[in-house]
């Protein structure tokens, strides 16, 4: 088990349960990192001109490089019934797959529009996982209604979950989408423990995502992937609870937990990894300097606000005033929530007013936001960081602790540079 950790359960923190206005992105915003990964999937959302607006937006100069995503945009027609949409679906699937050889597997992705108007995009997607040999269609939905921000990753791998190839083999998978360069090193520490059937998901190409069944041990690599998680439980996998990978002391348990689960001692696991942490703590002293002793509030956006929280408080000297989740799920949380400091309001949900008010009134010396909410108080005087880098930049594992650090430094440093 891991150490200095209570067991779980124990945590019996109040948490502020708020409903009410939102600013958050809707889980479409997940196709931007998701296409970059599974690099021969395409993303066709079914939506309106508002789902491709936000896609073009989140996305920035990527539109300019083919990228793996489109919309297909349901027009007027489409909405009073007058086409038959799912024809016009095939035809539009048909004309990209011609065009575009390379792609191995599509995800029709749903969107408000589309719901509301209750096309089936789960029948489409059998009919044309038939029709279209060599490509595998799949769907989930992306929409606003149902998800937010970093749940469309957990709405795409739930999809691809139920149709992973089967297998008893004993094995450990890291499940989330993590950088190629994070991927690499956590094998290549594994490797030297002696542990070499490891398996990530989502796998780099389609035809490559890991078979999974009894003999399944996986880890959860982000603490928003409850609904993939279900459904590799659903198919015999079993959960491995460790804190999440952010920070030294997050990336050791993680991945002790996991060594752990396929029968390594302690003495090999330090051998393997005594060097890489070392050095993750060691780069962390620059950063540390600029960011110990100031207060931090996060607004609720990624779920990556509690482990977020703990390693800035823990490593880094932070002190947190409001740790704001959009979801706080408590199983996968289990770990991380005794180490959270005891003065930090836990906010789960929001109404964007209130919290706003809460934040004026604290004077925070940093704010963790969106970008909808960054100017407006960066005109109050309040410095703030995008959350949206925290999931587009590698973050995760030993050699990133640093940076995932001077993600939070670089703000005061700019803001120190501007007052010279
Ligand atoms: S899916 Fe819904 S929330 Fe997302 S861009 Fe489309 S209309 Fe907006």
């Amino acid at each position: 088990m891991l150490d200095h950790v209570p067991a779980s359960g124990c945590d019996t923190r109040p948490v502020l349960r708020e409903r009410g206005q939102r600013e958050v992105f809707c889980g479409l915003t997940g196709i931007v990192w998701m296409h970059r990964k599974i690099q021969d999937a395409f993303f066709l959302v079914v939506g309106s001109r508002t789902c491709a607006h936000l896609l073009q937006s989140a996305a920035g100069v990527m539109i300019f490089a083919e990228p793996r995503f489109a919309t297909a945009i349901l027009d007027e027609r489409d909405l009073a019934g007058l086409a038959d949409a799912q024809e016009e679906l095939d035809r539009n699937v048909a004309r990209l797959l011609e065009r575009r050889p390379d792609i191995k597997l599509l995800f029709l992705v749903g969107s408000c529009p589309s719901e509301v108007i209750k096309l089936d995009l789960h029948r489409a997607a059998q009919r044309l996982d038939r029709r279209f040999n060599g490509v595998r269609v799949l769907n989930y939905s992306g929409s606003g209604i149902e998800t937010t921000f970093t749940q469309g990753e957990d709405a795409c791998l739930a999809a691809l979950v139920p149709e992973l190839p089967a297998t008893d083999a004993a094995q450990l998978v890291i499940v989330g989408a993590l950088a190629e360069v994070v991927e690499d090193q956590w094998r290549r520490l594994y490797a030297t423990m002696g542990i070499t059937n490891i398996a990530f998901l989502p796998a780099r190409r389609a035809g490559e995502m890991p078979a999974v069944g009894q003999g399944t041990r996986y880890l959860l690599a982000q603490p928003f992937l409850a609904e993939t998680a279900r459904l590799l439980d659903a198919r015999g996998a079993r959960h491995i609870p460790a804190l999440f990978p952010l920070g030294a002391e997050g990336t050791t348990a993680f991945l002790r937990a996991g060594a752990e689960a396929m029968g390594v001692g302690a003495g090999r696991f330090a051998e393997a990894t005594a060097a890489a942490e070392a050095r993750a703590r060691a780069a962390l002293e620059g950063p540390r300097a600029r960011l110990a002793g100031k207060r931090i509030f996060f607004f609720p956006d990624s779920q990556l606000e509690v482990p977020m929280a703990r390693f800035l408080t823990r490593e880094c000297g932070m002190e947190a005033v409001e740790i704001g989740t959009p979801y706080l799920h408590r199983a996968h949380l289990a770990a991380e929530m005794p180490l959270l400091p005891a003065a930090a309001t836990l906010s789960e949900g929001q109404d964007v007013e209130r919290q706003l008010d809460r934040c004026l009134a604290a004077r925070p010396d940093l704010v963790v936001c969106g970008l909808g909410l960054a100017n407006p108080l960066e005109a109050q005087g309040i410095t703030t960081k995008w959350s949206i880098e925290l999931v587009f930049t590698p973050v995760q594992g030993y050699d990133q602790a640093a940076d995932l650090a001077s993600l939070f430094a670089r703000p005061f440093a700019r803001r120190d540079m501007l007052r010279v």
